[in-house]
């Protein structure tokens, strides 16, 4: 806080403040807010009914309740001096800014994004955390091997079947939340974030499934595709080039080198096969607590890789009207250069 200049840190629901405290807050209307001033103790201003379920960690942080008829943003303001530079959560309620603004307005305060305090501390995930996402990728890889050896009955059920049972394996294999389940079959794979539909897969179909959860707070993240028969050729042949460039992607995922190197070096390899027009996002995107986070492996993006450094390689060609492919796994970049979180088979798998 001291090196960027920030008084006063603000931190209300989403998973910084699990990530500070321990504590992870529902989403509510009622005010939760974590109060870290540069200098001094930390205060956890909480509803008083959600108090008891809050480990106390005296050393770290201690608990202000407010009660029912309390306005929890005047307390706020009551127990820290108005800021210079206050950060604000991503996540925290726009409600709760506005309110906030009424005492302290913006020509006295400034205000940055929290992410200016906490994206050096997210971003690089320590050996406990680095476990964590391991357990929680080797808890999606057990998914995805029942997907690729023919035991998630695909041919018959709608996506949203299969999505649901894909959903409930996650939870079978260790995860505590589901937080996505794509199924898209056939053309509808060429919409990147396909919602499941009661479209009912059929033979012949080549489908998408990217799925991911969190597991004791961390989260996995992966996409494999299989073919229900035989490919046509057009499809085998971009699936080996959809295969290069998301190998190429995690190669290129070092320490040292610029995020944007790794959505260059996958990029170039589909590019160069002539489906650049069909690769319609970034290569990768940061994950730890939350599915998405920095950094973000995008074209213009120059932060370097740093040890620690969690993210996703996952291009994707996408043909519309025909067909979707997205290959992804999640990788930690380390001294001994990418440490993949998912190691399950990269080919695709034909059934049926
Ligand atoms: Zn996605
Ligand atoms: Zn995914
Ligand atoms: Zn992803």
């Amino acid at each position: 806080m001291a090196s960027s200049g920030v008084d006063l840190l603000l931190v209300s629901v989403g998973s910084d403040l699990p990530y500070l405290t321990g504590y992870q807050a529902m989403p509510l209307e009622r005010l939760t807010m974590l109060i870290v001033p540069s200098e001094g103790e930390a205060t956890l201003v909480i509803p008083r009914l959600e108090a008891p379920r809050v480990h106390e960690h005296p050393d770290v942080f201690s608990l202000r309740p407010w009660n029912e008829t309390d306005d929890p943003i005047a307390i706020v303001a009551s127990l820290v001096g108005r800021p210079r530079v206050a950060a604000v959560g991503d996540t925290m309620w726009a409600r709760f800014l506005v309110d906030l603004l009424g005492h302290w307005s913006s020509d006295q305060t400034q205000y940055v994004r929290g992410t200016v305090v906490m994206n050096e501390l997210r971003m690089r995930k320590d050996a406990a955390e680095i476990a964590a996402l391991q357990a929680a990728g080797a808890a999606a890889d057990r998914v995805a091997t029942q997907l690729q050896g023919g035991e998630i009955e695909l041919v018959g059920r709608s996506e949203a079947a299969v999505s649901a049972d894909i959903s409930a394996r996650l939870l079978a294999e260790g995860h505590d939340v589901v937080n996505f389940a794509i199924v898209a079959a056939g053309a509808n794979a060429a919409s990147p974030h396909h919602h499941a539909s009661e479209q009912v897969i059929a033979d012949g179909d080549l489908v998408l499934c990217d799925f991911g959860g969190t597991m004791a707070g961390y989260c996995s993240d992966i996409t494999r595709c299989v073919s229900l028969g035989e490919p046509q050729p057009p499809v085998a042949e971009a699936y080996a080039v959809l295969y290069a460039a998301q190998a190429a992607g995690v190669a290129a995922g070092v320490i040292g080198a610029e995020c944007q190197d790794v959505d260059r070096a996958a990029r170039r390899v589909i590019t160069d096969a002539g489906f650049g027009e069909y690769f319609i996002h970034r290569t990768g995107h940061g994950i730890g607590m939350e599915a998405h986070e920095d950094p973000y492996m995008v074209e213009g993006n120059s932060l370097p890789i740093a040890a620690g450094h969690a993210f996703s390689v996952e291009p994707g060609i996408y043909v519309p009207g025909a067909w979707g492919m997205r290959l992804e796994d999640i990788v930690v970049a380390t001294d001994g250069g990418p440490l993949p979180m998912n190691s399950v088979n990269h080919d695709l798998v034909v059934l049926g």
